[in-house]
């Protein structure tokens, strides 16, 4: 299979799946507004986003509600029905950053809903930047989020109880392309392994809107799992998501650890503030990751998108089989297999 290869999603229907339209699609400057998203189910979080987009609403709120959409998305291992930590428990990271640089981030956060809107309420209310655990979960009761049960949900149980006849710590390291094995629903990969396979699923969104004014959230809930109290890139700004609206904005999924290390996406939006395309700044900031350790890169994914402000997109990953969808006037896109470096 081709890299970028490229499938088409008519915006009126979402439930309809994407029919391939080979790699005749331009890739070049889009008009705003555009809206692009980690991963398949980016369609679900650009399908909430487009409509404030298309409306001249705020790329924020654009962001925000797809973020909601995908923490609803009980099949997918975002929010709540995410893959448990390694004890057992479901713990969040989101954060949210918009065009002045405002940005709040949650991390480690159980039994609340949807963390990407109690980090942009501690974005909007507070001082703060970034809250954690308890901490993070007394903000939200206070601020009206509801507690949630603890179950997991069904699938997550059933992964969870897989994972435990074995109990390894071992990253899978292209669980996307494992996915699409035979078990897609239609070109869209299922959220999660059923034979208990470690999975990697974060949702980062960027938005540009039609004002020009660029934003991005990123929320997750980790690797599944995961050591209690661990946390990944997602929630870490310059790490998991990086906005600058005078350059344009980055989002990354993954394994965190190696994300964390080099800053990421502060790095990809500091190779575009230096005249490099989205796609060339997502690449360097892959081989600052690779370059120390090229043996060890081999056991890991990480994957990086891009947009700047003049709507150009792009992506790179580690591995093959990262993609990304992108919604702008006139459909949604799916990006699949976007460059990597071992390609
Ligand atoms: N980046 C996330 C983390 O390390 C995982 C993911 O992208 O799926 O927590």
């Amino acid at each position: 299979m081709k890299s970028n290869r490229r499938s088409f999603l008519r915006l009126s229907a979402l439930a309809v799946p994407f029919s391939q339209i080979g790699s005749a699609l331009a890739h070049g400057p889009v008009k705003k507004p555009i809206v692009i998203s980690t991963w398949d189910s980016g369609q679900i979080a650009n399908g909430a986003a487009w409509p404030i987009l298309a409306r001249g609403g705020k790329a924020l709120d654009a962001v925000e509600q797809a973020g909601i959409a995908i923490e609803n998305d009980i099949n997918c291992c975002v929010g709540l029905g995410g893959n448990p930590d390694r004890d057992g428990y479901v713990t969040l990271d989101a954060c949210i950053m918009d065009e002045k640089s405002n940005c709040g981030s949650v991390a480690f956060l159980e039994r609340i809903k949807h963390p990407v809107s109690v980090a942009r309420k501690l974005m909007e209310t507070t001082p703060h930047v970034f809250l954690a655990g308890v901490g993070a979960q007394q903000f939200a009761l206070q601020n009206g989020f509801e507690l949630e049960p603890e179950a997991l949900s069904p699938s997550a149980q059933k992964t969870y109880d897989k994972w435990l006849e074995k109990a390894e710590y071992k990253p899978v390291i292209n669980i996307e392309l494992e996915q699409n094995k035979g078990k897609g629903h239609g070109p869209f990969a299922p959220a999660r392994l059923e034979d208990g396979s470690f999975n990697h699923d974060t949702m980062g969104t960027l938005a540009l809107d039609a004002n020009g004014d660029v934003s991005g959230m990123c929320t997750t809930s980790g690797m599944g799992f995961k050591m209690r109290g661990r946390v990944g890139d997602s929630p870490i700004i310059g790490a998991g998501l990086f906005v600058d609206n005078e350059v344009g904005a980055a989002t990354s999924s993954g394994q965190g650890e190696e994300v964390i290390r080099v800053c990421g996406t502060h790095l990809v939006v500091e190779f575009m503030r230096s005249g490099l395309s989205p796609e060339k700044a997502c690449k360097k900031a892959i081989e600052r990751i690779v370059k120390p350790n090229p043996e060890r890169a081999k056991t890991f994914q990480v994957g990086f998108i891009a947009i700047n402000k003049k709507g150009e997109i792009g992506a790179y990953a580690i591995q093959k089989g990262f993609n990304y969808t992108v919604t702008e006037q006139g459909g949604a896109h799916k990006i699949s297999n976007a460059k990597c470096y071992f390609s």
